[in-house]
């Protein structure tokens, strides 16, 4: 499958089924590949951070990750700043058709009680799924839950996630997958978009069997909290990329959460570290990007609506 690289001005309009958008230039060919683009999946990262650090000082923000695909729109991992982001970008909650939580780490978890208000519009429409780890929904080891029966009554749906369910999220086959975290209850993602398969690898230690729950994979995202020769327990870093990079062979490799160790070791250098090692593609996300996934993958920017006027 391809891979364009096309850096774009891409606005989001909050009314479904509004969305339009302008490219630097006046290339009308341009014009028509984002308005199609516009249709099929894609990621919108409302937060690039993660880890304890680059929570509590906002190093970067920790909203997660907006996946739309199939018409549903599925957020990922709601931590601090996904509001405040989806606020920015002119992202409605109400428009949410999906929370999903991987474990029950601030960082993961810490705005979705009120995005799932804004997702049944103010808690009055009864709508949406709910999906979490059992620490999240039930409790576990002292962790959760972080949502409660005044949540689940408020949804159409929810559910507990554990490693080898395999769940219809919004129309879209979801896997759950294994983690070897502090949080021993955490789930990764494998979504089986008509794009490819997307995944969302949870926080995690290294190991094979963990990897290879990502085989066919398209795009991978990969929560690289550390940079090379800075590994931690229950984490990946840059080493981990090549191994998923190696043992996948994704179209494209994604870093998010990264810690600020490896937000001040430029997460570009990183990144192009495993691209060189593997031929792989691979970026580090920032905050407000989005990736268009369709016969081939985009790079844009979301330009928030505060600075729509300068462009
Ligand atoms: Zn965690």
């Amino acid at each position: 499958m391809p891979i364009r690289m096309r850096i774009l001005t891409v606005y989001h309009s909050a009314a479904p089924g509004r969305g339009f958008a302008r490219a630097r230039g006046t290339d009308n060919d341009i014009y028509v590949h984002i308005i199609s683009r516009l249709m099929s999946t894609s990621l919108t990262f409302l937060g690039t951070g993660g880890g304890r650090y680059a929570t509590i000082y906002q190093t970067r923000s920790t909203g997660g990750m907006i996946l739309d695909s199939n018409g549903k729109r599925m957020h990922i991992d709601p931590g601090p700043g996904a509001l405040t982001n989806m606020s920015r970008i002119g992202m409605d909650p109400a428009r949410t058709d999906a929370i999903l939580i991987s474990h029950c780490h601030p960082d993961h978890y810490s705005d979705a009680e009120v995005l799932t208000e804004g997702m049944c519009k103010g808690g009055v429409v009864k709508r949406g799924e709910l999906i979490g780890s059992v620490s999240v929904m039930e409790g576990y080891e002292g962790l959760g839950p972080r949502l409660t029966p005044y949540h689940f009554n408020m949804v159409g749906k929810h559910a507990t996630a554990r490693p080898g369910d395999i769940m219809d999220v919004c129309g879209i086959r979801t896997e759950m997958t294994m983690s070897l975290h502090s949080d021993r209850t955490a789930v990764g993602f494998k979504f089986n978009t008509d794009d490819g398969i997307i995944s969302y690898v949870c926080d995690t230690n290294y190991r094979d069997d963990v990897a290879s729950e990502y085989i066919n994979s398209r795009v991978i995202i990969l929560p690289i909290t550390r940079p090379t020769k800075a590994r931690i327990r229950c984490h990946l870093c840059t080493e981990d990329a090549v191994k998923f990079a190696e043992m996948i062979h994704p179209d494209m490799i994604i870093f998010t959460h990264m810690g600020v160790r490896m937000i001040q070791d430029c997460p570009e250098k990183e990144a192009a570290y495993v691209e060189g090692r593997t031929g792989i593609r691979t970026i580090a996300a920032d905050d407000l990007m989005k990736v268009m996934i369709c016969d081939t993958i985009d790079i844009t920017m979301t330009v928030p609506l505060s600075s729509r006027g300068a462009v």
